[in-house]
C-alpha cells in the first residue's frame, strides 16, 4: 500500500472488516430501512408523474463539482472519459424529451483527504436526483421537502423494529413531518461569525459550520441564495439580485450536515457559456452539451438528495459509512 496515497488504515477510522460489516444486525437493519426509503421516493415520484431514468455512469464530460474533489478518468476507446460525479448535464439534457425525471444513480468523486473524518463523506455515493421543466426554486424545494417527507412517514410506520435496533430517536426523526425552516446564505455566514465561527461570506459553508448549523437545527432546513463564485456553472443567477444564485441546500438537524443541493438552471447557451469562462471551465470541453442548450434545453429546477446522507438521517447512524454495504471512506483502502 502506497502511504501517500491512503491517508489512514481501516482500525484508525473504527472500520470493520468488509465481512464483519455485511453481516452485522445493524448493517442488516440499514438495508432494510434503505430499501423502504428508496420504495418511498419511487412511490411518491410516480404519484407526482415525474419519470424514473437511467443517466450513463461514464461520459466525455461530468459535474465539474467544487470543494477540490478529483474525477475519476476512463480510458473509452483512447478518449479520456470520466466517472459520474453528478448527473445534472444529463438531468438538463433529458428534459428536452419529458417534463419531469428522476434518477437514482451512483456518482464517484475523489474527496479530499481530510474528508475522511468529517462522517459525512464517501468516494462512492449515491443521488436521488430530480428535475422539473419549468419549475422555480420555490417549487422544487416544495417537492425535495414532500418528498422527505414521504420518506420518514414511511420508515417511521414500517420500520419501527429496524428504527429501534439502530437505536434511532424517532420523536426527533419525525420532525422532518413539519415544514421546513429557511434561511440565506448571508443569514448562515452572519450565525456562523456570531458563533465565534469564521466563515468567507463569498463561499460555500466549511464542514465545521455546516456541523454547527446542523446540529443547533430542530427539524430539516433550507440555506438558499449562495453567492456566484460558490458554485457551478449551471446553477442560475438571479436576474434581480446579480451575483446570488437561485439555489439551496437542504440540512438535517442533528449534526448530520447537507442532504441535498438544487436549483433553477442556468438554460441559455450564451449565459452558460458566459458562466463557465466565469468558473475556469474551458467551454470547449462540453461539447455534446452547448450543442443541446444552443439548440435549446427547458428552463427547470431541480435538485439531489444524497441517499447516504438521507439514511444516515433517517436511521441515526453516527457516520456515513455506515449507511453503504462496501463503503469508500477517503483515502481508506476498500474493496
Ligand atoms: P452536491 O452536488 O455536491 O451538492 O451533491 C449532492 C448531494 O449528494 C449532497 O447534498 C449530498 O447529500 C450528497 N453527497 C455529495 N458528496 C458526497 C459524498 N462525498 N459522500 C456522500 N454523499 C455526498
Ligand atoms: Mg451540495
Amino acid at each position: 500500500m502506497d502511504s501517500t496515497t491512503f491517508s489512514m488504515n481501516r482500525a484508525e477510522l473504527d472500520l470493520p472488516s468488509p465481512v464483519d460489516h455485511v453481516r452485522s444486525p445493524r448493517t442488516r437493519a440499514m438495508v432494510r430501512v434503505q430499501n423502504r426509503m428508496l420504495d418511498a421516493a419511487r412511490e411518491f415520484l410516480r404519484d407526482e408523474s415525474v419519470t424514473e431514468i437511467r443517466p450513463p455512469i461514464i461520459g466525455p464530460v461530468t459535474d465539474p463539482g467544487g470543494r477540490g474533489a478529483k474525477q475519476v478518468d476512463v480510458d473509452y476507446y483512447g478518449r479520456r472519459y470520466r466517472l459520474m460525479t453528478s448527473a445534472i448535464l444529463y438531468k438538463q439534457v433529458t428534459l428536452t424529451g419529458f417534463d419531469a425525471i428522476y434518477a437514482i444513480a451512483p456518482n464517484v468523486r475523489l474527496e479530499p483527504l481530510e474528508t475522511a473524518v468529517t462522517h459525512r463523506h464517501l468516494a462512492e455515493f449515491h443521488q436521488i436526483d430530480v428535475e422539473v421543466a419549468g419549475a422555480s426554486r420555490d417549487e422544487v424545494m416544495l417537492l425535495a421537502q414532500r418528498l422527505v417527507g414521504h420518506i420518514v412517514t414511511r420508515c417511521l410506520s414500517d420500520c419501527q423494529g429496524e428504527l429501534s435496533e439502530l437505536g434511532r430517536e424517532t420523536a426527533e426523526l419525525s420532525r422532518a413531518l413539519e415544514p421546513f425552516d429557511r434561511m440565506t446564505h448571508a443569514e448562515a455566514v452572519a450565525a456562523l461569525m456570531d458563533s465565534g465561527h469564521p466563515q468567507d461570506p463569498g463561499a460555500e459553508i466549511d464542514w465545521q459550520g455546516e456541523e454547527l448549523l446542523s446540529s443547533r437545527a430542530p427539524r430539516p432546513f433550507f440555506v438558499v441564495d449562495y453567492p456566484k463564485g460558490s458554485r457551478g456553472f449551471y446553477d442560475r443567477e438571479s436576474p434581480s439580485e446579480p451575483g446570488l444564485l437561485r439555489n439551496f441546500d437542504l440540512l438535517a438537524p442533528g449534526g448530520y450536515g447537507e442532504l441535498a443541493s438544487g436549483s433553477e438552471r442556468e438554460y441559455d447557451y450564451g449565459r452558460i457559456v458566459t458562466r463557465m469562462r466565469e468558473t475556469g471551465e474551458n467551454p470547449a470541453k462540453y461539447g455534446w452539451y452547448l450543442e443541446a442548450a444552443r439548440a435549446g434545453i427547458p428552463a427547470s429546477a431541480g435538485f439531489g438528495i444524497g441517499l447516504e446522507r438521507l439514511t444516515r438521517y433517517v436511521a441515526g447512524l453516527p457516520a456515513v459509512w455506515q449507511a453503504s454495504l462496501y463503503p469508500k471512506v477517503p483515502g481508506v483502502f476498500a474493496p
